[in-house]
């Protein structure tokens, strides 16, 4: 990313949008917040686009309401991204990961740059892609920086910016999280963040019938393989319907089975009507990438990746079983 170039970019007003991937998180969505209200405050009309809905345990975001889903409002995004004079790309490294909206900002006429940390970019106009960086979130701050807008990040900007670090980072506690991380931490305080305030939101605000989700997927769908290190979890699209399921109802649960001593490999597979969805998640030098980009139609990172199976939950349990015994072969 040459600063001086990308610097020109924003003399005049101009028409960003701001899009962020599928199935997003909280990096995705606090990283497309805080960057749009830091370019809405040094004078440029911003709208955030994403491909699906993003869970409500971000509702509390600033900003948060304005976000335009593509699934319900596909002319108005197609238009937004048809008429921008930039677009931004964040915490996803390749057009395809955001479906109909990647074709889209494909053929938009508008330089697109990229912010994200994941392994393997395709080519973008500017790119800050640094896969050793925390989060999305972190980027973010670092181009704010770059630029020299650090004086625009209030309270409001800080916490979603915080929210991303946070979450992508496992609470500062992946090896992802360098001193860096923590001195973007610190000054996101100074800007007036209360990081009690984020862990709160995100993480106390469960509603009764999660827990037992989460309660009924530890007692009686947790899986340990003591000789090769691996839990499975699975939940068909009818065990989450009893108990209420909520987009985002199982974010985190692939980790309780890497919490188990001895596990090298914890993996959760969560049916869909029409596939089934596949995290994986590892410890040390175990790549669970380069699984999920040869077996699993996914990709991520190193510890955390992720894929989608055209299979039924059980069909996909079995294909997921099958793999691993090869791997250990
Ligand atoms: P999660 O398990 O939280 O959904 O995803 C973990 C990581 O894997 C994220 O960094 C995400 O970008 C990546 N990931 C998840 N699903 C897919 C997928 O279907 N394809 C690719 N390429 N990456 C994925
Ligand atoms: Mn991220």
């Amino acid at each position: 990313m040459d600063y001086n170039i990308v610097r020109k970019l924003f003399e005049s007003p101009k028409k960003i949008v701001i899009t962020a991937h599928r199935s997003p998180d909280a990096d995705a969505i606090g990283s497309s917040l805080s960057l749009s209200h830091v370019l809405t405050k040094v004078g440029h009309h911003c709208d955030v686009v994403i491909p699906d809905a993003f869970p409500s345990f971000l509702d509390w975001m600033s900003g948060a309401s304005q976000i335009m889903v593509f699934d319900s409002s596909e002319q108005e995004a197609a238009a937004k991204i048809k008429e921008a004079d930039l677009i931004f790309c964040l915490d996803y490294n390749r057009l395809d990961r955001i479906a109909a909206v990647g074709d889209l900002v494909r053929n938009a006429t508008a330089p697109k740059i990229l912010i994200d940390h994941h392994i393997d970019p395709a080519t973008f106009d500017y790119m800050l892609s640094d896969t050793n960086a925390s989060s999305t979130a972190e980027l973010v701050f670092d181009f704010v920086s770059n630029l020299d807008w650090v004086d625009r990040i209030d309270a409001d900007v800080a916490a979603c910016m915080y929210a991303g670090m946070m979450t992508d980072t496992g609470s500062f506690k992946y090896p992802s999280t360098t001193a860096h991380t923590h001195r973007v931490a610190a000054e996101l305080m100074d800007r007036g963040l209360k990081p009690t305030h984020v862990h709160q939101e995100i993480f106390d605000n469960n509603s009764f019938s999660r827990l037992q989700l989460i309660g009924y997927a530890l007692t009686n769908k947790l899986e340990f393989n003591e000789t090769n290190g691996v839990s499975i979890i699975s939940l068909s699209v009818d065990e989450k319907s009893r108990f209420n399921f909520k987009k985002g109802d199982t974010e985190g649960l692939v980790n309780y089975g890497l919490s188990i001593g001895g596990a090298r490999m914890a993996v959760f597979l969560s049916e869909e009507p029409a596939y089934t969805k596949m995290s994986l998640r590892s410890k040390g030098d175990l790549d669970v990438n380069v699984i999920a980009r040869e077996h699993f139609n996914g990709g991520g990172h190193k510890n955390a990746a992720g894929g989608k199976l055209d299979l039924d939950i059980s069909a996909a349990v079995n294909k997921v079983k099958d793999v691993l015994e090869s791997l250990d072969n």
